[in-house]
Parts: C-alpha cells; structure tokens; sequence
C-alpha cells in the first residue's frame, strides 16, 4: 500500500530550544500510506521532531518539504500545513462545554468553512467507524479517556489530512483503555493512511510499523523494517533499549 510518491521529506533537520542540541541532522522521507513508528527513550527528541514537523517549533537549519512544496521558508502559512498534517497528542484537548460532534465539526466548519450538512455527516460516520456515534451528544467529561482519545483522533481525521502524527497517545490512558485507541490507529494504518506515530508500546509499533526508527540523543540511530529492528537491532544503544521491554518481548 506504500506509494513511491513522497509525502513528507525533511533533510538535515538542527533544532535547538537554547540549551544545545535537540535534534541533530535528522533526515527522513515518508511516502504516501507509509507509517512509521519513533521509539527511543524519554528525552530523546521525539515530540521536539514531530512538533517541527508541522511548525509547532522553529527550526534552526534543514529542510521540510510536503507534496514537494518547502514549508519551512518564510512564506509558509502554518495554518494551511496544519490542515494537511494532523497531530493527535497524548491529551486530548477536547472543549468541555461542547458535545462530542461540535469539537468535531468546529474545524471543518470555522477554519475550512465547509458545509454544514455534510460536515455533519461526516462526523456522524467517522464516529461510526470509531465506535463511538451514540456519544456523538455526550459531553467529554461523560467519556472515558480512550473515548476522548478517540474523539480526538475523529477530529483530526475529519480535516482531511494528508498525513497524520501521533505524540504517544496511549501514554496517559488507563491500561485497558489503551486497546481501544490502538485498535483504531490500526484500522487507519489498513486503510492507507500515511502515518508518523510516537509510541512505548512496543507490540503495536511491531505490527503497525512498515518502518521502525530508533531516535537516541536527538539522532536517528536505527531505521529499518520492525524485524529488523526487535529481533536484529544492529546497534547496543538499541539493545539496550529494548531490553528495557523484556516483559513484553517475552509475551510477543
Ligand atoms: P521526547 O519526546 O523524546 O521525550 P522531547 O522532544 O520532549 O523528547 O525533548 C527533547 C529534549 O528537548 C529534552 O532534553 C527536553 O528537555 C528538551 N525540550 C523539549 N521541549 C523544550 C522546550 N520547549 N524548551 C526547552 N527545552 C525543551
Ligand atoms: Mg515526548
């Protein structure tokens, strides 16, 4: 389902909040309906990485390109980006004095001046496929966290990105919670969707991912295919890393 068309290229990526660096000559290329999963430990540059990935951050050197367009010069309009690259973070951010359905269609309808109706429609059908289309007038605060997470990942997903990052999404929900919300990103990986996605959880990258890559001290250390990298890992940083999982690696 990958196609040769590149999506998202970012070339020799320097990032650097003031303190020295973050993020040390990071390149990567992802190719229409590619996911691919960034693991490495806390610290290491993940979120920093994503949130340059659609202008949440400046840069200090390096290159981004969508659709073969540079939107890291000074004519870039980030609020267009950000309707291409849709991001999902680890809280959801759903307002809390509206429904379920108007966190949804307030982008499509205020920022994308969509209509109504069919704006409306589409939400109804979104939340179907997440499972959630009898909240669709519940409040947040009468879901449960991977209810809201879903919701939140219904709300990007109806701006009609073209890529879509995930900033550990699962990190803050209760463990059997965390099924629910993988479940749906791994119907979104089947369905074509071009993913970037941050997780710990180390099963779900391994069936997610077409590509794994392992980010240490703000470099990208390892990229390959995930068996490559969990029963292969070419470098000790990695190693050790992983062993860090042994629990889960026992289990899988
Ligand atoms: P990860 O998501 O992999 O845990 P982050 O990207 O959040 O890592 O952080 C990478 C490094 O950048 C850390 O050393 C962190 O302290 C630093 N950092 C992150 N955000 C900021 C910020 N807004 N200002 C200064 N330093 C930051
Ligand atoms: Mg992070």
């Amino acid at each position: 389902m990958i196609q040769e068309e590149k999506l998202l290229e970012i070339k020799h990526l320097h990032k650097d909040y003031g303190n020295g660096p973050v993020l040390k000559d990071v390149s990567l290329d992802v190719r229409k309906g590619e996911v691919v999963v960034l693991i490495g430990p806390s610290g290491c540059g993940k979120s920093t990485f994503l949130r340059c990935m659609n202008g949440l951050e400046d840069i200090q050197s390096g290159e981004i390109k969508l659709d073969g367009k540079i939107i890291t010069d000074d004519k870039t309009k980030w609020s267009d980006v950000r309707q291409k690259i849709g991001m999902v973070f680890q809280s959801y951010e759903l307002f809390p004095h509206m429904t379920v359905i108007d966190n949804i269609m307030l982008g499509p309808l205020k920022v994308q001046k969509r209509e109504k109706n069919q704006v409306e429609k589409e939400a109804g059908q979104l939340l179907e496929r997440v499972g959630l289309y009898d909240k669709k007038d519940s409040f947040p605060r009468q879901l449960s966290g991977g209810q809201k997470q879903r919701v939140a990942i219904v709300r990007a997903l109806i701006m009609k990105p073209e890529i879509l990052l995930f900033d550990e999404v699962t990190a803050a929900l209760d463990p059997e919670m965390v099924r629910e919300v993988l479940d749906v990103m791994l119907e979104l990986a089947k369905s074509g969707s071009t993913m970037v996605i941050v997780t710990h959880e180390m099963q779900f990258a391994r069936a997610v991912a077409d590509r794994i890559l392992f980010l240490d001290g703000g470099e990208i250390v390892e990229s390959g295919t995930p068996e490559e990298f969990f029963v292969n890992p070419k470098t000790e940083r990695a190693k050790r890393f992983l062993n860090t999982f042994t629990f889960e690696k026992k289990e899988g």
